[in-house]
């Protein structure tokens, strides 16, 4: 099977299972065409996944296809976009049939679940490597920062947190019970709060999602920001899940990466009437979570006593 062949057999079906107006010409000629109306702005991101180090080897292709466009739309919704389109650059050790099948069926559901049409991609042979690059849109200004946080704002997260690391020592569990299938659910396919994202624009003063864990990226944020925070950690969302089955469950809340939930920062007044808008019924403004509050900086402090910001959270440069 040649590429085009490949392109033609799995990669158009996905591009036609999820069309957005926006999106004026998908894959088949050298470039995709996106239409980005007047008093819009394109907000877009990019984001690379290798076998081994993003996922672990022979993980399943569906799951793989759904949890990368999870992980990539995830920064979308942090910044408040409507998602509108994806382009996917895939290298892959050899054409399998079963593997593209898999994949190709996962990745177009996961599309029209986020509501991101395949725009184009490129295809190459080597170790298997997934790049997406996301494309969105937010009215001119509207997109929400790292950098908009001010002291006395509340720290907010949403879901519960922990989750998604507690499920790495699962991974290869042959029958999982309930409780563990939870957690291993969260890992496998992360949930990016793309109508919270929107909802909280004109809000939330500065967002980011969970990718790292919470101290490092509410770090981030606060670095971003020129500002310090502390967390309250009596307050960190746990699922019963992983009060069950980790003592150590705050600790993995704390610096365990890969839930992708939205930690914003939003003043008292915002947040009432953020919470008194009954216009957002799929934004699960129930689930929000206060953790904290925005301080004098720098630093993050849990419950008082200073942290180190950048503890917790990989770094894929950190031991060179
Ligand atoms: P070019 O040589 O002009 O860069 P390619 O041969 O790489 O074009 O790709 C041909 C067309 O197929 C392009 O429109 C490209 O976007 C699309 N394409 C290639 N790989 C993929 C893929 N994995 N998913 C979707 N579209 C793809
Ligand atoms: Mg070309």
């Amino acid at each position: 099977m040649g590429e085009f062949d490949l392109i033609r057999r799995y990669f158009l079906p996905v591009a036609n299972a999820e069309r957005h107006p926006s999106l004026v010409l998908g894959p088949g000629d050298d470039c995709a065409i996106q239409r980005v109306d007047q008093g819009q702005e394109l907000v877009f991101s990019v984001d690379t996944l290798v076998e081994g180090v993003h996922f672990p080897a022979n993980y399943p292709p569906e799951k793989l296809a759904r949890r990368s466009l999870a992980v990539a739309a995830s920064d979308l919704a942090a910044m408040g976009a409507e998602p509108v389109c994806f382009t996917l650059a895939l290298t892959l050790p050899k054409a399998s049939t079963d593997w593209l099948k898999a994949f190709s069926a996962g990745l177009a559901t996961a599309s029209r679940e986020f509501g991101l049409s395949l725009a184009g991609g490129d295809t190459t042979r080597g170790p298997l490597s997934l790049t997406l690059q996301v494309h969105g849109t937010v009215p001119i200004d509207g997109a929400i920062k790292r950098s908009g946080a001010q002291v006395g704002d509340l720290v907010c997260v949403s879901g519960t947190l922990g989750d998604a690391g507690a499920a790495l020592s699962l991974l290869d569990q042959p029958s999982p019970t309930a409780e563990q299938a939870a957690l291993l659910a969260r890992y496998h396919s992360p949930q990016p709060r793309l109508a919270l994202g929107k909802a909280l624009r004109g809000y939330a003063s500065a967002a980011i999602d969970i990718s790292d864990g919470l101290v490092a990226d509410l770090g981030h944020l606060l670095e971003a920001s020129g500002a310090g925070g502390v967390i309250d950690t009596h307050k960190l969302p746990l699922s019963d899940a992983l009060t069950a089955l980790r003592p150590d469950a705050l600790q993995l809340a704390l610096n365990a990466g890969d839930d992708y939930e939205l930690c914003f920062t939003i003043s008292e007044p915002s947040l009432d009437s953020l919470n008194s808008q009954k216009t957002h019924p799929e934004a699960m403004l129930e689930r929000l979570t206060v953790i904290g509050r925005v301080r004098e900086g720098p630093g993050l402090s849990l419950d008082g006593v200073s942290t180190q910001v950048q503890s917790g959270g990989y770094d894929h440069f950190g031991s060179q």
